[in-house]
């Protein structure tokens, strides 16, 4: 009697253990450019909880910013057999090589916030990029610099008409950096305003070189001649602040306040607005493109159709995801407060 309850048990963990092996999906595979990355965690854990809703199994992993490291986890992903991946190339060039093997296994394949270049979306049937259009970023950030300069005419420090800037720019060759700041200066001159770069350089969308790249900028220029900071994300507004903040500038005194621009809405910049430090940012959605990736590369997984309907979002061309930037100011700041 006692045999026969041991076999029973051990044929029932066996038969319980082969139906849970059964029943587990394939992941889907996902690699981002890196973890320290605020912007990027803010997607990564959006990721997370659509897949957790959704119920699928979701592998991702830190590229530590190494395209190499990254061209090896897409290898592991694929080896793992994994139905689908998601990638945030480290360098947007190296998306060719990795669409190349998606589609030497037939795996769909979406790329987000680092958008291949057209030729490398044309060349296969099952890839898809969520992004944002960097533009419009740059567009709504320098129309809030240009409102507060119509709003205050006291921030024309030297009363010239014209607006003297300073420019933090984002990694070199990464599309958003390149049209935020186009697209910034274009707004403030299509608002009416003459504008003079006092300075520009690029601090790699991170906070502790933008705070050294505006210490920099002050002691060239002068705090006084400076009239507006413009940062291609928030992480780097808020570099620029601290070294304002340095200076006893941003800090309460209406006298010593330059206003400052970042992108993202991230926690901390709409905690800076909160406390009068930062004058404004622009909503880079990352709940939405963490959502629309993983829905897309479990539909497309699923041989599913890519479609307004079946996403839930808008499709462009069948194959982009764009989502909305929003101008986030004094007035509605709070609406993006979690
Ligand atoms: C975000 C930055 C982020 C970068 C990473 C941009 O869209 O605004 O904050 O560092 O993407 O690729
Ligand atoms: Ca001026």
């Amino acid at each position: 009697m006692k045999k026969y309850a041991v076999i029973f048990a051990a044929v029932f963990v066996a038969v319980s253990a082969l139906s849970a092996f059964a029943a587990a999906e394939d992941p889907i595979g996902a690699c981002i450019y890196k973890y320290d990355d605020t912007f990027m965690t803010n997607v990564r854990r959006a990721m997370l909880a659509e897949a957790e809703r959704a119920g699928q199994d979701l592998d991702v992993v830190d590229s530590q910013n190494r395209q190499p490291l990254q061209n090896d986890q897409v290898d592991t992903h694929i080896s793992k057999g994994v139905k689908a991946l998601i990638i945030n190339p480290v360098d947007r060039t190296a998306a060719e090589p990795i669409m190349q093997k998606a589609k030497a296994e037939g795996l769909p394949i979406v790329f987000m916030n680092r958008e291949p270049y057209a030729e490398v979306m044309a060349a296969y049937d099952k890839i898809w990029y969520v992004g944002a259009k960097a533009e419009e970023s740059g567009t709504q950030s320098g129309q809030i610099i240009a409102d507060y300069f119509k709003a205050h005419p006291e921030a024309d420090k030297n009363g010239d008409g014209k607006i003297q800037y300073i420019m933090i720019r984002g990694e070199q060759g990464h599309q958003d950096a390149t049209l935020r700041t186009e697209y910034s200066m274009k707004a403030m001159k299509d608002a009416g305003f003459e504008i003079v770069e006092l300075g520009s350089d690029t601090a790699n969308w991170d906070k502790v070189q933008a705070t050294d790249k505006m210490k920099g900028f002050i002691s060239a220029v002068g705090i006084d001649n400076i009239e507006a900071v413009l940062a291609n994300n928030d992480d780097m507004a808020l570099g620029a602040i601290e070294a304002l903040k340095a200076e006893g500038y941003n800090m309460g005194d209406p006298k010593k306040y330059i206003p400052v621009v970042g992108v993202d809405a991230t926690a901390p910049a709409l905690e800076a607005m909160s406390k009068g430090e930062m004058l404004g940012t622009v909503l880079n959605d990352a709940d939405n493109q963490g959502i629309a990736a993983v829905k897309i590369a479990y539909l497309a997984a699923d041989e599913q159709p890519i479609t307004d309907e079946t996403l839930g979002y808008h499709v462009t061309d069948g194959k982009y995801v764009w989502i909305p930037y929003r101008p986030v100011t004094a007035e509605n700041y709070r609406e993006f407060m979690k």
